[in-house]
């Protein structure tokens, strides 16, 4: 502000300068030929006399012989004091030209000195001269009355800043934020109560999305104590009958069983919770991804799984082709162990649990957009997915002759700890986590996956991924 009052000042007092310089020298051109003519047109001492009233107080003049001697000066009163002044630049240019204007610092007076010079028929010279303030006197003048008024300037903008200030930011300051777009102010200040509004509203989102997941913690800690209590107390239980000589010897074999198998249930659901809370922890990682041929897989746990089978007299069978997904074989085993182990568990004797695996056109769009968003395959690789190309999915069909799974329990199924009929799966062995473990594989690998079949006759677990 003040920068540009200065540079106002500045260039304000150049302009007038050197316009007021300009009007002077063309003013004292046309006097000096005015005195030229009453020179020229009446004797000396009558022009001088006519000059004197005209010009006094305003122009000094001089007439100069064409020799450059003084004749008379209307300020210096013995003229032979003055040098000779044919060498003086207005004199020698108005001797070229007839006439002549010239500024310049006068040694005989000291100051700036504005000349101009006119040649006389006879040959003699007249001259007016005028003496001039230099620029820098010139600001130096206007200085003070400047100061003055940039000092009120100064003052005037502060006060007139501070009060627009205050009335601009009353409305602000009254800014109700728990409601934004309720808020009437001006029309620019919309698209910011707009992203406020918007965050807000995310954060809210976000917040819920944070107690949901606490909420959902929680419960999941006092299910796994509540599930852990339960094989404990047995165990105890057997134990200290037991311990306090209550079994006859030929039934501790039978009791060590139960023993026995109430620790493998512990076993099982320690293993499980560990696994789900990896998962919590864990999100694709293309660093760590490689390819893993689902058939392969399923060959590996259907012999894992040989044992339990035949105790339940379930066949297993693994057919379809070498397909391959890009993602963790830790994870792809562990969900095709637990869809296998519900087939053969969730079964009749005689029964039978099919696997098979099929590479087909992607069908479901979101699926393929979902891969193309995600996937960023290992080692600086560019990425394998091209959109416009056309896409395949490994697709995986686990179907079982089982009791099937009514159509309203088809989502239940997949939380943690649910199932459906507490005493049948607590004694087929399952902990209530393994579907949850599947679900979990299946999003990490950005698959999707299906509930089919039919009560009564069996169910069909369709899992699709995309393929490698
Ligand atoms: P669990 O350890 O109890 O088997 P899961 O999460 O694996 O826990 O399964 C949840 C529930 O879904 C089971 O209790 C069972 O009732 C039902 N279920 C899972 N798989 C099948 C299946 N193949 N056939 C019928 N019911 C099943």
């Amino acid at each position: 502000m003040l920068a540009i009052i200065m540079m106002m000042f500045l260039s304000l007092s150049l302009i007038f300068y050197y316009t007021s310089e300009h009007e002077a020298e063309s003013r004292i051109v046309t006097q000096a030929n005015v005195a030229a003519d009453y020179l020229e047109g009446a004797s000396r001492d009558e022009a001088l006399g006519i000059m004197n009233e005209q010009f006094a107080g305003v122009y000094r003049y001089t007439l100069i012989a064409e020799d450059g001697e003084v004749l008379y000066d209307s300020e210096v009163t013995d003229e032979s004091l003055l040098d000779n002044h044919g060498a003086r630049p207005e004199v020698l240019s108005a001797k070229e030209a007839g006439s002549s204007v010239a500024s310049r610092y006068s040694e005989t007076l000291n100051a700036d000195m504005l000349y101009a010079a006119v040649q006389l028929d006879d040959g003699s010279f007249v001259r007016l001269s005028e003496s001039r303030e230099s620029l820098l006197s010139y600001m130096g003048e206007l200085a003070v009355p400047m100061a003055v008024f940039l000092a009120l300037a100064c003052c005037l903008v502060f006060v007139v800043s501070r009060a627009l200030t205050m009335r601009i930011m009353k409305p602000i300051d009254a800014l109700d934020f728990s409601d934004p777009l309720e808020n009437e102010i001006y029309e620019e200040m919309d698209p910011l109560l707009v992203r406020i509004d918007e965050q807000q509203r995310q954060l809210k989102i976000q917040n819920k999305e944070l107690a949901r997941a606490e909420s959902l913690r929680r419960d999941f800690s006092a299910n796994v104590s509540h599930e852990m209590k339960t094989p404990l107390q047995v165990i105890a239980g057997y134990a200290e009958l037991m311990k306090n000589g209550m079994v006859p010897p030929e039934d501790t074999a039978k009791f060590a069983g139960l023993i026995y198998e109430e620790s493998q249930a512990m076993r099982a659901l320690i293993n499980d919770v560990l696994t789900l809370s990896r998962l919590d922890e864990t999100a694709f990682d293309g660093d760590t991804a490689s390819l893993v041929d689902v058939l392969e897989v399923a060959d590996r746990v259907k012999m894992r799984l040989q044992v339990l089978a035949q105790e339940r007299g379930v066949t297993v069978s693994v057919s379809g082709e070498n397909a391959s997904v890009i993602g963790s074989p830790t994870l792809v085993e562990e969900m095709v162990y637990n869809l296998v182990e519900n087939g053969i568990r969730y079964n009749h004797e005689g029964g039978s649990v099919a696997f098979h695996v099929s590479v087909e056109d992607v069908s479901d769009p979101f699926l393929r957009l979902d891969h193309n968003v995600t996937r960023r395959f290992a080692s600086g690789q560019a990425p394998r997915y091209d959109a416009s190309a056309s896409q395949r999915q490994v697709v995986i069909r686990v179907t079982d002759t089982g009791p099937g799974i009514p159509p309203e329990k088809r989502e239940k199924i997949f939380e943690r700890f649910y199932r459906m009929e507490k005493s049948r799966s607590k004694e087929t062995g399952g902990t209530g986590l393994g579907l949850a473990i599947v679900k979990h594989a299946v999003m990490y690998h950005n698959g999707r996956i299906d509930v089919n079949g039919e009560v009564g006759k069996g169910t069909t677990f369709t899992v699709r991924i995309l393929s490698a």
